[in-house]
């Protein structure tokens, strides 16, 4: 039973950093769970602490019950795997491997039948014999993995592991890391700043910013119910695209037009002026000849360039902003948000011929829009979300 459990920890450096503010989290036993957040969010802080590397300032530490906060990291039975892959050159794969089992003194037998387990859950069985100059960063990245694996640990911490890796192989051992989890059912605690990361491996994901937990979520509810601006931008490639509003009787203004409140945000709206950050995700906006448009609204928009991506296409917007809806926005989150042009992403099929310089018909559904207070930043909820 490895459920980790932090219990109002925090973390405040000797210089007076506020790396971690207190911070209450359950990871359940067995879950792949993943904290990301931008550079110097606290997540590497975060993990330390997990692992005992890092004492807290405050707050306590359980893993399956037991409070772990002052056990060194051996005691934790917890295996950590970083970006630098830490494995000795002068030693083979095998010995790398069983490294950790001869530190604690077990048989030979046994060693040699744990690391037999682990080549083959890892698929080095050919590479046992070769010493790390040998091998691919993926392979070396694998004899880590294993390194970890042969202890039977509790849980696994993993930082940045595949920072190091080139695309392709880091999509690969993405790959290869979900399939060890579900083979081996241990705790992961994983820690990336690379949302695509997050949202493909995380069976739940906290995002981080400035070492506050923003939210907690599976992706999919990060996804689509995002708690604030912050977690709308930071989820999604490319990032939703957000566009300053006005709320007045009823009507929303927007820099490409107005519309009645959309029905979902009814009763949640009042009726007094406001101004608002509306979010639109870049495959919101539909071409409106597309089945179901019809009754939605339709905007014009004039393209600056396009990529073209072979599935689909990313079209980008850019248009001169309304004065009169250049709001207060007090966000800081909203630095994509300019103040005096509108940008647009969209994100539609590569058979469409919009060509740059040229203009872009588009409709949108109303009520799948999100609403963001523009001056606190978090989002306003419709009843039924
Ligand atoms: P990255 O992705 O860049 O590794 P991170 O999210 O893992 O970033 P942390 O390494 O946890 O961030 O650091 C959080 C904050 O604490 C940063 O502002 C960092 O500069 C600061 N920090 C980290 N270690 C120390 C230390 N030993 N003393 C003082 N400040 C520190």
């Amino acid at each position: 039973m490895a459920e980790i459990v932090l219990d109002k920890v925090s973390k405040r450096f000797a210089d007076g950093t506020e790396a971690l503010h207190p911070t209450d989290l359950t990871i359940g036993d067995g879950e792949f769970f993943i904290l990301v957040g931008p550079s110097g969010c606290g997540k590497s802080t975060l993990l330390n602490i997990i692992v005992g590397l890092t004492p807290p300032s405050s707050g306590d530490v359980r893993v399956g019950g037991e409070t772990v906060t002052a056990l060194d990291p051996k005691d934790r039975n917890m295996a950590m795997v970083f970006q630098s892959y830490a494995i000795y050159p002068h030693m083979t794969v095998r010995e790398n491997i069983a490294f950790p089992l001869r530190l604690a003194k077990l048989g030979d037998a046994e060693i040699e039948r744990r690391v037999s387990q682990a080549a083959e859950l890892l698929e080095l069985g050919e590479l046992l014999g070769r010493r790390p100059a040998d091998l691919s960063g993926g392979q070396r990245q694998r004899v880590a993995m294993g390194r970890a694996i042969v202890r039977r640990p509790a849980a696994f911490l993993l930082d940045e592991p595949l920072s190091n890796l080139d695309a392709r192989l880091r999509l690969q051992t993405r790959g290869e890391l979900a399939r060890l989890h579900r083979r081996l059912g241990t705790t992961m605690v994983y820690v990336t700043h690379d949302q695509t990361e997050a949202m493909t491996l995380g069976q739940r994901v906290a995002v981080l910013r400035r070492g506050r937990v923003q939210q907690v979520g599976t992706p999919r509810e990060l996804y689509r119910s995002p708690a604030n601006l912050f977690v709308a931008g930071f989820l999604g490639a490319p990032p939703m695209n957000f566009l300053p509003a006005v709320l007045q009787d009823r009507r929303l203004r927007l820099p490409m037009g107005e519309l009645d409140v959309p029905a979902a945000y009814q009763h949640t709206l009042g009726g007094q002026r406001r101004e608002l950050i509306v979010g639109i995700r870049p495959e919101q906006l539909v071409d409106p000849g597309l089945d179901g448009a019809d009754a939605w609204p339709k905007i014009d928009v004039p393209v600056d360039r396009v990529e073209w991506l072979g599935a689909d296409q990313y079209v980008y917007a850019d248009w001169p902003l309304d004065p009169t809806l250049r709001i207060r926005a007090a966000v800081d989150d909203l630095a994509a948000l300019r103040r005096d042009r509108v940008g647009l992403v969209v994100r539609i099929a590569s058979t469409h011929g919009v060509k740059a310089g040229g203009r872009l018909a588009l409709a949108f559904d109303p009520n799948a829009i999100s609403l963001f207070d523009a001056h606190g930043g978090e989002r306003i909820v419709p009843p039924a979300d």
